[in-house]
């Protein structure tokens, strides 16, 4: 049984975790990345709280079987003919999983964006930059910085940022005072989490002197900053660093079969209609009932499309997907995170132990997990 898994972020490296597991299936990932990229702590890269090498981990770390990995992109799947293409060579598989996730659907103008480890080092570079100019030319306008979009990356990497700049500062014994602006469309800040989470997220982020404008929509961006209409009034609000949050949209992969705005369409057992051997999941897929974007959502699709491959296989139907929501935790600067645990909500330094203890326990492989755990522990005395 030949598998190609296209894609080796979240659902496809479960999906291939538990083929492993379960089966002597010959698994081809279609990859262009060396190493896997541990998304939710990206932010964190970004402010230079943890390096690189800490989230991320080279694929043959992850396997317990080798696999094969053809590190390029694939441009074509023709489902029907079991075939898919990469450059000018072609693969046949007998089963296919399709998770080639998502990319930052942006403006037009040039923002910084958060989705790989070279947008997150671009921040890092632009925000340290900044801090030396204006500590140089006294000019505290270098020191402001918008986010576009309040969901859980714009405000973790808010409030990361709001400590990035304070050590900064401090470090450099400087008076001048950072302005940090959080812009979201929506009424509320992490428009589809729990009430209490959004209430407590929002009074840290002010208390951490955090701009926040709710109902506010981006209309241009210009080199003067962000041009908004908050609550029906224009407003500028003036920027040395833009970073866009807002919005994701799926990789392109050319197909035979028809796509939604890029998505592919599957049943509810993960299936491509009436092509038992094809699956999508994770951010690319789109069910008829929709499932949030989130990397527990691909981690379960990965694992229920294995085992209906093999269902699959063995001549039996495909059970339908259902998410178990594990809860939500969203980090909001150093020493402090809040969330729904099993409808309990937490927050403080216990809820950021735990989320960073949730992200830790994910890592595959014991060298991974120290490596990190060491970060983890120095940060907690040096920031
Ligand atoms: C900054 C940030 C923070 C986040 N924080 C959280 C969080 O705290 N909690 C949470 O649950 N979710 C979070 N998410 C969302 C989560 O990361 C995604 O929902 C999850 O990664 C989706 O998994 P996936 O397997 O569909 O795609 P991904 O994990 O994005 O993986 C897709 C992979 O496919 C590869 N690929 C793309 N195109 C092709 C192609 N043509 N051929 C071959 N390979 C291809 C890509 O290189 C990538 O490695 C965050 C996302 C970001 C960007």
């Amino acid at each position: 049984m030949r598998v190609a898994v296209v894609g080796g972020g979240f659902g496809g490296v479960y999906a291939i975790k538990l083929l492993q597991r379960w089966s002597a299936a010959t698994i081809t990932l279609f990859e262009p990345n060396e190493r896997f990229v541990f998304t939710p702590l990206l932010h964190e890269v970004a402010v230079g709280a943890l390096h690189p090498n800490a989230v991320t981990h080279v694929y043959t770390d992850i396997f317990r079987q080798q696999i094969t990995h053809v590190k390029e992109r694939v441009t074509h799947i023709d489902v029907y003919k079991k075939r898919l293409t990469v450059g000018k060579n072609n693969y046949s598989f007998d089963y296919i999983i399709i998770s080639p996730g998502a990319k930052a659907h942006l403006p037009k103008q040039p923002v910084h964006k958060l989705k790989t480890i070279p947008d997150a080092l671009e921040i890092k570079q632009t925000i340290e930059n900044n801090v030396r100019d204006a500590i140089a030319k006294n000019d505290p306008t270098l020191l402001t910085c918008v986010l576009v979009g309040a969901g859980p990356t714009g405000v973790e990497l808010a409030a990361e940022l709001v400590d990035f700049y304070k050590q900064q500062i401090t470090n450099q014994q400087s008076t001048l005072t950072p302005k940090i602006t959080l812009l979201e469309g929506y009424p509320t800040i992490l428009y589809d989490t729990d009430t209490r989470v959004q209430n407590i997220a929002l009074a840290k982020l002010k208390k951490k002197g955090v701009i926040v404008h709710t109902s506010a929509f981006v209309e241009n961006i210009t080199n003067a900053g962000v041009r908004a209409k908050v609550h029906d009034t224009q407003k500028t609000f003036t920027a040395a660093c833009i970073i866009w949050t807002a919005g994701v949209q799926p990789h392109d992969v050319a197909s035979t079969v028809e796509k939604k705005e890029g998505h592919f369409r599957v049943d509810e057992t993960l299936q491509l209609h009436d092509v038992p051997y094809a699956f999508a999941i994770g951010d690319a897929a789109l069910l008829p009932t929709p499932v949030p974007k989130l990397a527990q959502v691909a981690v379960q699709q990965g694992a229920h499309a294995a085992k209906n491959i093999l269902r699959v296989h063995k001549g039996k139907p495909g059970k339908p997907f259902v998410f178990n929501d594990k809860g939500f935790l969203v980090s909001l600067g150093h020493g402090y995170a809040a969330g729904v645990v099993k409808g309990l909500c937490i927050k403080g330094m216990f809820a950021w132990i735990l989320w960073r203890t949730v992200y830790l326990s994910k890592f595959s492989g014991v060298r991974s997990k120290l490596r990190i755990a060491k970060e983890y522990t120095k940060n907690l005395f040096t920031w």
